[in-house]
């Protein structure tokens, strides 16, 4: 059986699914879906991520985490957790700069939540020489000590329910069988979204998503967070205020690509909505810094310092490879601006790179 064949008999049982459940199994199925049976990333892959970009934000996140480490006093042992690790390529450059902070270093356990076997093995191998645990999700990472937390394109993988506005009320879009295929079909709204709209009034055909997932998993964060101490650093694209708009988006091979077709082999995602987030943490009595583009906190941070550093050695090849790189990480066209960074602090500390 396909994945497709084991969609298409869930609805011909059940009816149509959730758009979110179908994302979730077209991502998640333990078997056929999307991250458990390949290493999506980079450019033989599907696409490319920061820290696959270059080494400098790995580093300025380093900085990140190490400054707001120290102005938390210094835990003696904290828990160094990532949120999809990828390749591994984050944390590794993470640890690399740590190194140069004995007491950091030396304190650091590191956590990876990751549900992919395939991306396991990879980080494995990046992270080779580190002790490092895995989890499939946030729940079994022990509640014992400080969490500083880094996620990175994480939370836009979650599932999105999605709602759309017509005659007069909202409508969940479900997926359902077509002739040849599936196809998104509109089913009266179950679900209460009263405190959850943005507050405009909605025009016919708005569409409205919402991720319930990003929402528990964050306030889950930031509950560990209050209780224990720490800090988590979001990065994702997106919008800082809750609005309408239809952002869930398949990529394959580096072009977009429809969110129904290939099942189990294109990337399905959403845009994070930042509000929500910021809200989830705010309800565990978190400060939030940001979210502030992506081009302003790694500057805020001192990539344009770092890439000026590492071009001094570097011959012109490797020169023009940082130039680039630093291009796509910061300026307004490629990443710098609809990619957000949001950091979620106990109200006591400061944090930089959000001026
Ligand atoms: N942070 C990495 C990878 C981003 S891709 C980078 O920047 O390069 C998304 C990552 O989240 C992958 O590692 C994927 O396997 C993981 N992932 C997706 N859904 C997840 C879930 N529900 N729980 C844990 N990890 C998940």
């Amino acid at each position: 059986m396909t994945l497709e064949e084991i969609i298409k008999s869930h609805i011909a049982i059940a009816g149509p699914m959730r758009l979110s459940d179908y994302m979730a199994l077209a991502l998640g199925h333990p078997e056929f879906g999307y991250y458990m049976t390949r290493d999506p990333l980079g450019a033989r892959g599907d696409f490319i991520t920061a820290p696959e970009v270059s080494q400098m934000f790995g580093e300025m996140l380093a900085a990140w985490v190490i400054d707001v480490w120290q102005k938390s006093g210094a835990p003696q042992e904290f828990i160094l957790m990532e949120l999809g690790p990828g390749r591994g390529t984050l944390m590794r450059d993470m640890l690399r700069i740590a190194e140069m902070v004995p007491d950091f270093i030396k304190g650091a356990h590191v956590h990876l939540v990751e549900t992919s076997p395939t991306l396991r093995s990879v980080q494995e191998e990046t992270l080779k020489g580190y002790a490092v645990q895995w989890h499939d999700r946030l729940e079994t990472v022990p509640q014992d000590k400080p969490i500083y937390c880094v996620a990175n394109e994480f939370f836009d993988a979650l599932p999105v329910q999605q709602f759309v506005f017509s005659d007069g009320q909202w409508w969940e879009h479900g997926v359902a069988e077509s002739g040849t295929g599936l196809q998104l079909v509109r089913v009266l709204a179950t679900t209460d979204l009263e405190g959850v709209l943005p507050h405009k009034e909605p025009k016919e055909g708005d569409i409205f998503e919402y991720a319930r997932a990003s929402v528990v998993v964050m306030g889950e964060l930031a509950a560990r967070i209050k209780a224990h101490g720490g800090a988590a650093l979001v990065i994702d694209y997106g919008h800082a205020q809750s609005d309408f708009g239809d952002t869930v988006q398949a990529v394959r091979g580096h072009t977009y690509t429809g969110i129904l077709d290939h099942v189990g082999e294109s990337d399905i995602t959403a845009h994070v909505d930042f509000e929500k987030l910021a809200d989830a943490a705010k309800g565990q009595g978190m400060h939030i810094f940001g979210p502030v583009p992506q081009g302003r906190f790694l500057k805020n941070l001192g990539i344009v310092q770092r890439a000026q550093k590492l071009s001094e050695a570097a011959s012109e090849a490797q020169k023009s490879e940082v130039d680039t790189a630093l291009i796509r990480l910061t300026d307004v066209d490629h990443m710098g601006q609809l990619f957000k960074v949001m950091g979620v602090i106990p109200q006591d500390i400061g944090a930089e790179g959000f001026a």
